[in-house]
């Protein structure tokens, strides 16, 4: 049989439900790229809750078969939706495959573009059918209720749509303004040493030793001159 992708989308489609919204949207990219570099693959595991992960750590320690994982429940990223692992499907749409080859290495190759990091690279434990995207985000910022920010999301999606061939020209320049301010909230959001005017205004970039660690940003130099100011 000729598997169409429509076929092999629906083959994962439980497996993504419960992903954070991005990630997910980067795995149905994943799933059609892959797809159209003539890999079909199947998304084995996506969101995974407290319990299913003690019971995967509890494999190979206190219950029978191998260790698959170092992480127990609350320690993986797959417990916040930030996760997914994948396999190949073989052409019968039926069978998988866990051979790491060319096949497997484009795959890792296309998600890699789209932002996913993968476990293949990771020093200890290799995962190779693991790939996550973590919004620089550690596992015990998500166990304490962070949640990512506005510009690391927007960040992230500017990547998953980069080379969307099938964007229209409106959608194209919509996508470019949104690249464009998210550059610009990280400009405003870098902290520099006191401008050239908050010096001459001031005589000095630390109020002559005020202040330990004269790095802000330009908004917050503007906010303290406007202080400054009125002290006087
Ligand atoms: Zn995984």
């Amino acid at each position: 049989m000729t598997l169409t992708l429509d076929y092999v989308k629906a083959k994962s489609a439980s497996r993504l439900s419960g992903l954070h919204p991005v990630v997910r949207q980067a795995t149905e990219r994943l799933i059609e790229r892959s797809f159209a570099s003539g890999v079909p693959i199947l998304i084995t595991q996506g969101l995974r809750s407290i319990a299913e992960q003690d019971a995967l750590y509890a494999q190979g320690r206190s219950k029978p078969g191998k260790i698959v994982t170092n992480a127990r429940g609350g320690y993986s990223n797959h417990n916040f939706g930030v996760a997914i692992d994948f396999c190949l499907l073989q052409p019968d749409g039926k069978s998988v495959s866990w051979t790491v080859g060319p096949a497997w290495m484009k795959v890792v190759e296309i998600a890699k573009s789209l932002g996913f990091e993968w476990g293949g690279d990771w020093k200890s434990f290799k995962d190779y059918p693991h790939f996550e995207m973590c919004f620089g985000l550690t596992t015990a910022q998500y166990r304490a209720g962070r949640q990512p920010t506005e510009t690391a999301m927007a960040k992230a999606l500017a990547k998953i749509n980069k080379e969307d061939d099938s964007m229209t020209a409106t959608e194209k320049a919509a996508f470019d303004k949104v690249v464009a301010r998210v550059t610009e909230l990280e400009a405003a959001a870098k902290r520099v040493p006191a401008p050239k005017w908050f010096v001459a205004e001031f005589g000095s970039g630390d109020l002559r030793g005020k202040i330990s660690d004269p790095e802000f940003t330009l908004g917050e130099w503007r906010v303290l001159a406007v202080g400054l100011r009125v002290n006087e």
